[in-house]
């Protein structure tokens, strides 16, 4: 028997919509502060939205890391949790999971992602290193680079522009990459850094063409590619809908194929696989296995936990198989793209096409009379939860932090803020508010000035960094 999904009801009869794949059996409260609560906060938060507590926020698009909500499997899961130092049974079963759908030989756990990017790059990079990537991350390039790396940006020059329709903006663009390979030499270059989707280009994915052709040219010059797989799936679901040959894959299927053309992956657990906690490593070549191995025990944790709890790699194993699941992604992305499609229908300004984990504002064009110096996105951030106690995130000249070398502001060319949508949290009617929310903002937007930052911590300032309004 064959089970109608939402997409082939919609062939047989006509327009159908989507609809989440379970049902609600806890609630958790959430309220909305006064407009003088708000205001108190977000004065005490620096008018840093990730300063804000979170019993003062009503809506929070923070992020999609470590938000998810579980399913009643992985809580019943966490009940299994074999907390034995080593060797704990969840971790074999995670082993088994990652090696079934990501295809790799060896696993490494870590805490979260970062763990794995800094084992990773500890092992394989040495000072001088040149790491070409399609678009930065915060905490991979800083990894990257304090382990002697620099990290160039080969991503499509689409990608850089938030109203370009191209389907695959996080495509690597492989003359650029060939370029930098001739001029440094391919012995300077430990990996490629490929990421799927690519977060700080809106969630944007890359194609199956793409990650093939990649191979090819990685193999001409004896290059590794290893992948940020933290949101592969989501990526899967945009080759399954947009690339020639795979609308009938199914989107674990498609996930392991990418993954055959790349060496390795790290990945935090904390957003696609729909755990609160986690992150590994993994890889096909023995040599980074055994130093990753080595590293792992001295900053993270015995290689058979990483720094997690049994119960945590249990939920991380089942947290897998759901994430994997086609209706489970047509919910997840179609929710993100129902709020996409509303602020586009009010011309609001964001990134599109609309990525796989949030929508993008595109605060450049919002605050078109506010410079890039006085911080339009932190301006937007912290606007948007004046209004209605809605918390979201800054992706532009704050995440973007300084340049090692000259000491300046890097002026990235998107100043965004990010609606980050947590995996099964919230329905559609909390996208409506989000919604009117943005168009409250949008329409006062001519009576903001901006920011000036008052506090600036050294490393990933946008995590603690502090503000006063101009
Ligand atoms: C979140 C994230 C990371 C870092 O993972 P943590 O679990 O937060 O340490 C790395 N890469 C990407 C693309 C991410 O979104």
């Amino acid at each position: 028997m064959t089970h109608l999904t939402p997409m082939t009801m919609g062939q047989q009869f006509g327009r159908r919509s989507w609809a989440e794949p379970w049902k609600i059996k806890m609630v958790e409260p959430i309220r909305l502060l006064d407009r003088a609560g708000r205001e108190r906060a977000i004065a005490e938060a620096g008018y840093n939205t990730f300063l804000l507590r979170s019993e003062d926020v009503y809506i929070d698009l923070l992020t999609d890391s470590g938000t998810n909500a579980m399913s009643d499997r992985q809580w019943a899961g966490m009940m299994l949790g074999d907390e034995a130092y080593a060797g704990s049974r969840n971790f074999y079963h995670l082993e088994a999971a990652v090696q079934k759908h990501y295809g790799y030989k060896y696993l490494v756990p870590t805490h979260q992602g970062r763990g794995a990017e800094h084992l990773i790059s500890k092992a394989l990079i040495k000072p001088g290193d040149v790491i070409p990537g399609n678009m930065y991350f915060t905490t991979t390039r800083l990894h990257q680079e304090l382990a002697g790396g620099t990290f160039v940006d080969v991503i499509i020059d689409e990608a850089h522009d938030p109203a370009n329709l191209h389907p695959f903006k996080g495509n690597v663009d492989l003359g650029k990459l060939e370029d930098l390979i001739k001029r440094v030499g391919p012995e300077k270059i430990p990996y490629v850094s490929l990421a799927g989707t690519v977060n700080m280009a809106g969630g944007q994915p890359v194609s199956m063409a793409n990650v093939k052709a990649l191979r090819s040219l990685c193999d001409r010059y004896g290059v590794r590619i290893y992948l940020d797989a933290t949101r592969l799936a989501e990526n899967a679901w945009f080759i399954q809908q947009r690339e020639e040959g795979y609308r009938d894959k199914p989107i674990a299927a498609i996930v392991k194929e990418f993954c055959s053309y790349t060496d390795g992956a790290w990945m935090s657990a904390k957003k696609d696989h729909l755990a609160n906690i986690g992150g590994w490593l993994a890889m096909n070549h023995e040599d980074l296995y055994e130093t990753a191995r080595n590293l792992v025990v001295i900053y993270e944790g015995l290689h058979t936990y990483g720094g997690m709890a049994g119960r945590d790699m249990e939920a991380l194993a089942i947290g897998i198989e759901e994430a994997l699941q086609d209706d489970y992604m047509s919910a997840r992305i179609g929710q993100v793209h129902y709020l996409g499609e509303l602020l586009s229908d009010w011309n609001i300004p964001i990134v599109k096409p609309v990525g796989g984990h949030a929508v993008f504002l595109d605060a450049k064009a919002i605050y078109a009379h506010i410079p890039q110096d006085r911080f339009p996105a932190q301006t937007l951030a912290a606007q948007l939860y004046l209004d209605s106690g809605i918390r979201s995130m800054e992706r532009g000249v704050v995440s973007a932090g300084r340049d090692p070398v000259t000491g300046e502001h890097r002026y990235p060319k998107l100043e965004l803020v990010r609606l980050t949508i947590p995996r099964r949290v919230y329905t559609q009617a909390h996208m409506d508010v989000v919604a009117e929310a943005v168009k409250a903002v949008y329409d006062e937007r001519e009576k903001v000035r901006g920011l000036r930052m008052v506090y600036e911590p050294k490393y990933l300032r946008f995590f603690q960094a502090r503000f006063e309004p101009l």
